[in-house]
This record gives structure tokens, C-alpha cells and sequence, in this order.
């Protein structure tokens, strides 16, 4: 064993896949070996699951890392990973687990890899409890574009529980350094758009999602350009059936604040829409720019970012706290936090300021 490592234990907080991931992740960032024992041990399946493994692997591939316990339903890990390199990449979950959880692993240790990446990953795009691949594009990759890392994505084809089949391509761009960010009050909404989609399934469904998170939106003052995504029964090359709808604010301030919701048998499509639209209304009251999602994915970027960054969020979540916890953790960085879990929250760090090709102590 190394003589440096960070050790981690995974039951920390949330005690859920993201300590595995952001742990992993900032490690890869820093070149320092990762110990973390309790992965996942909050939750009824404890250890790496397929999508978590998945995850593991492919971090371990494109950072050249060594790894020890990296199977199924493994609850202690030792990663240490080398240097991380850019090119082309595949990866197939084999499951409907999410494609968007595996970018979010892999993201931090790109933004600081020598040469640009094209990754590909096979899986779902639209799962519960994890960014749908319309929040990545609309919401997330914006706003992370602000620190000044460009990430694209590109949805290629849907894939829902429990069928999969989903596949998006991915490139992302190196920087030298990431910028702080300042995302205070939302401000003024300028506009409210989204992309509502059903596979597999007849073309009403996304019609219904979204005329009902449209007239949500209307009762609340807001107008919305909702775009239908539907496919023709006979032609459609989903697996499938599957739907669900994104939508997002984009505000005075810069501020994009995202919210989805997804379809589920026996969920009517009206309620697939309200969802959505409520939970984004009921965001945009608080007067806040980043959402309660974005939140959490945030930390270890403006914890990486050189100088000190603001963001005020309509919610702050156990994910958000448990991110926070850690990342201070392992790169040693202070985050002020005013707001208390489950209510609006400002928060504040003076991040580290890393750039490419060094590391902290
Ligand atoms: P576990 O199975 O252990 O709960 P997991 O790997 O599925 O873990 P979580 O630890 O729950 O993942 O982390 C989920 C991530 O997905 C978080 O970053 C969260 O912000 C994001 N996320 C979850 N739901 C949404 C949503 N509706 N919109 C955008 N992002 C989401």
C-alpha cells in the first residue's frame, strides 16, 4: 500500500453512490490513491452495483488506476489512479443504469486530462434519481461551462428502466485551471423552455406531459416553449416503453435552475408534467439561482476553482451537505454554509485553484 493515501468511509452522510463517486473522482483530479471501505452502506443494496461499478471501471480506464476490490457488490476499494488521458472511449453499463452517473464520475478528471475525450456509454438516460440527460445539457454542462469547462453531450438514443438501451457521446475539454462563480439571486426569468419525450409508447403521452407542465407554468405567470419528442410506433428503435420531461428557467442573473420529472406505469402524463412544473415553480420562488440538483453536483468544482465562489440554492439536500463534507475533506478547502438542510442556502468557498498537470498536498 502507498504511503499517501485518502481514506474514506463511505457511510458518510448520505452514504450513497455519490461519496464513491466524488471520492474517486477527486482523487483521480489529484493523482492521490483513494481507500474507501462502507461504499453504499446507507442503502438496502450496500456495495457497487452495476452502475457504481461501471463507474469504477471506467474511471479506472481513462486514469490509468490500479484498483483492488473493484466486483460486484464490493464494499471496500483501493484506487490508485495515474495519469488521466484523453481519446476516444466505449463503455456499456449492461443495465439501465444511468450513462449520466458515469460522465459525472469521469468529469473532474477530464477537465484536467492532457488531450480532449469522446466518451461513449451505453445504458439509461432517463432514470430515476439521476440526472436525465436533458438536465446534463441543459442545466449542468451550461452552468459547469461558466467555471470554463466545456463538456457536450449528445443523446443518441433514450434508454429507460428496465430495458436500457440508451446511448450518449460525450466530449469534453481540458482547461488549464477552472474559474470561480457567482450565482446569487435567479433574478428576472427571461424564458422557460423543455423537451418532453415518450418512447415506445403512443405520441399523446408527450403531448399530455407537456401541456399540463405548460399550463402549470401559466398558472404561476410563466409561459413556456416545451419541445415534443415522440417517435412513430412503427418505426421507433427504442427498447423502451419509457417518458419524462425536462424543463428549465434561464434568468437575468445567468442562472439556469432545471427540474424533470419521468413516467412510470400507472403515472398518468398529467402528473408527469405537473411534477415538473411545480417543483420548478416552487424553486423559482426562493429567489435563488442554482437548483437543488446542481447544487450538489457543483461542490467539487468550485472546491477545484481558482478564487472564491458564491451560489445560492433553492434547497439544501443531504447530497449537498454529504459533498460538502467530503470534498472539504480531501482537498482540505472551507465552505461557509448559511441555510439549514431542506431550506434555501448560500454557499461560499475559496476554492483551491488547481491547474493542470499539478497536484495539492
Ligand atoms: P445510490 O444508489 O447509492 O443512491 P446513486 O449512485 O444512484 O446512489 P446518488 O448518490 O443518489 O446516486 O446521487 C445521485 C446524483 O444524481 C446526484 O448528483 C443528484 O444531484 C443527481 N440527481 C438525482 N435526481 C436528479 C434529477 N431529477 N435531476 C437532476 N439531477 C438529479
Amino acid at each position: 500500500m502507498p504511503e499517501r493515501f485518502i481514506e474514506i468511509d463511505g457511510s458518510m452522510g448520505e452514504g450513497g453512490g455519490a461519496v464513491l463517486r466524488t471520492a474517486l473522482a477527486l482523487g483521480a483530479v489529484n493523482r492521490m490513491p483513494v481507500w474507501i471501505h462502507h461504499i453504499r452502506a446507507k442503502r438496502k443494496k450496500p456495495g457497487l452495483q452495476p452502475q457504481h461499478l461501471k463507474g469504477v471501471e471506467a474511471l479506472a480506464t481513462v486514469t490509468g488506476a490500479r484498483v483492488r476490490g473493484m466486483e460486484l457488490n464490493s464494499t471496500e476499494l483501493f484506487f490508485e489512479p495515474s495519469e488521466t488521458r484523453g481519446g476516444k472511449y466505449k463503455f456499456d453499463i449492461g443495465t439501465a443504469g444511468s450513462t449520466t452517473l458515469i460522465l459525472q464520475i469521469l468529469m473532474p478528471a477530464l477537465a484536467f486530462a492532457s488531450e480532449p475525450a469522446e466518451v461513449e456509454i451505453r445504458g439509461g438516460t432517463d432514470n430515476p434519481f439521476a440526472p436525465p440527460v436533458d438536465f446534463l445539457k441543459h442545466v449542468t454542462l451550461p452552468i459547469i461551462f461558466k467555471l470554463g469547462y466545456r463538456v457536450e453531450v449528445e443523446c443518441l438514443q433514450r434508454g429507460h428502466y428496465p430495458r436500457g438501451g440508451g446511448r450518449i457521446r460525450a466530449r469534453t475539454f481540458p482547461v488549464e485551471k477552472l474559474q470561480a462563480i457567482h450565482l446569487t439571486e435567479a433574478g428576472k426569468v427571461l424564458r422557460i423552455a423543455g423537451i418532453s419525450h415518450c418512447v415506445k409508447l403512443p405520441p399523446h403521452v408527450g403531448t399530455r406531459q407537456a401541456r399540463a407542465a405548460k399550463l402549470t407554468l401559466l398558472k404561476a405567470g410563466y409561459n413556456a416553449k416545451i419541445s415534443i419528442e415522440t417517435y412513430d410506433p412503427s418505426s421507433d428503435p427504442h427498447l423502451g416503453p419509457g417518458s419524462g420531461i425536462t424543463i428549465w428557467a434561464e434568468t437575468e442573473s445567468g442562472a439556469i435552475l432545471g427540474s424533470s420529472s419521468l413516467g412510470k406505469p400507472g403515472k398518468p402524463a398529467e402528473r408527469v408534467g405537473r411534477e415538473a412544473a411545480s417543483s420548478l415553480v416552487a424553486q423559482l420562488k426562493t429567489g435563488f439561482a442554482v437548483d437543488r440538483y446542481l447544487t450538489d453536483q457543483l461542490i467539487p468544482y468550485i472546491a477545484l476553482a481558482e478564487g472564491r465562489s458564491e451560489i445560492w440554492s433553492t434547497e439544501l439536500t443531504t447530497h449537498t451537505l454529504t459533498n460538502v463534507e467530503l470534498v472539504e475533506k480531501i482537498l482540505g478547502v472551507k465552505f461557509e454554509i448559511d441555510g439549514k438542510l431542506g431550506e434555501p442556502g448560500r454557499i461560499s468557498v475559496e476554492g483551491r485553484g488547481l491547474t493542470r498537470g499539478s497536484n495539492f498536498d
